[in-house]
């Protein structure tokens, strides 16, 4: 079964990579899927998350990263993926998650959303979070992956 993980991943945290890295052990291949979302200023340009995640996932062949305009279930059913994965971090990431979960179910019947829970040390981690700390020069290396440690340091240097 392929796996759909969409999100911004602005830029891609070891939160996220666990999620991809637990998703690998349940489908057969995951598609992480950038999402080219005009409603946000992101950091780092779409083909620049594609090339940070491609380097952090390097060790695992089942997945896939690639970018996307528009539905995401749309961008499912084009990829034959039945499942959108998703992270749950806090409850407040519940209610979101849960009334996007709703949504998607309205566009499309078939596809499921499987929600994994955070592992309990990255469940504060958000990428926002990172910004604001690699703005400052703190140190960052044990939230992100040292590719992106690298990107932040030098935009903000
Ligand atoms: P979006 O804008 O779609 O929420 P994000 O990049 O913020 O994009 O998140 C993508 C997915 O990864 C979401 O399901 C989110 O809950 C999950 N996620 C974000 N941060 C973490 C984390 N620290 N641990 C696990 N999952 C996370």
């Amino acid at each position: 079964m392929i796996a759909i993980y969409p999100g911004s991943f602005d830029p891609i945290t070891f939160g996220h990579l666990d999620i991809i890295e637990r998703g690998v052990v349940l489908f057969e291949k995951v598609i992480v899927a950038v999402l080219y979302n005009p409603n946000k200023q992101p950091l780092f340009s779409v083909e620049k998350r594609v090339e940070q995640i491609i380097q952090c996932t390097r060790h695992l062949p089942q997945v896939e990263v690639d970018s996307f305009v528009g539905l995401t279930v749309d961008y499912a059913k084009l990829h034959q993926a039945k499942v959108l994965l998703r992270g749950l971090r806090v409850l407040s990431d519940f209610e979101k998650e849960l009334q996007m979960a709703h949504t998607n179910k309205t566009l499309a019947e078939d596809v499921e959303t499987v929600f994994l829970a955070t592992k309990k040390e990255y469940s504060f981690l958000s990428s926002s979070t990172i910004k604001e700390i690699a703005q400052f020069g703190g140190p960052i290396s044990h939230l992100v992956p040292e590719n992106v440690v690298k990107d932040l340091q030098s935009y903000y240097s």
